[in-house]
């Protein structure tokens, strides 16, 4: 089974079937490092029993210093990828995402200095709600256009608050 991480820093990351089944065979996890923020997730799953089946899990691995031999042991791969980004309405990637939700953190303070500059107080107000809005808010159009298929089937799976299928050929309720 593949497993969808939402990294913290607004990126997605798919470990295939493939890499999950890589990481059971050997008796190891898998280790994704996301190559847009640093952060290292260890996937992997345990066989609890004939009827129970395999119990997926996956843990952030926190400032762990690891040596190579370290890693042979306790990996059954390495990858570091930038996985995929979010667009939001705002015109910028994701560069945060919590709980379920999306946004980017950097459009605020670039658009908040050059609206200050232009526009009188009731103006601001207005765009600063409007951009507000944008940036919490993901562009579903492009970011199907821009994600291969065989990633969107894989995210759509999850139940998260900032991707709204409906509409759409991923909309699966
Ligand atoms: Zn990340």
């Amino acid at each position: 089974m593949a497993e969808v991480i939402f990294c913290k820093c607004g990126h997605i990351h798919v470990v295939s079937d493939k890499q999950v089944d890589n990481a059971i065979l050997s008796n190891k996890d898998h280790l994704l490092i996301c190559a847009s923020c640093g952060a290292s997730y260890a996937v992997g799953a345990e066989y609890e029993g004939p009827v129970e089946g395999y119990y997926m899990h996956r843990y952030e691995l926190n400032e762990e210093v690891m040596s190579p031999d370290n890693i042979k042991e306790r990996f059954s791969e390495v990858v570091y990828s930038k996985g995929h980004s979010v667009p939001m309405m705002s015109g910028y990637s994701a560069n945060y995402y919590f709980n379920g939700r999306f946004s980017d953190e950097r459009a605020i303070s670039m658009d908040e200095v050059k609206y200050r500059m232009m526009m009188d107080h009731i103006q601001f107000e207005e765009a600063f709600e409007r951009l507000n809005k944008d940036r919490h808010t993901v562009n579903m159009s492009l970011f199907m256009r821009k994600t291969p298929d065989v990633i969107l089937n894989q995210v759509c799976t999850y139940h998260i608050d900032g991707l709204d299928w409906s509409g759409t050929k991923y909309d699966k309720e």
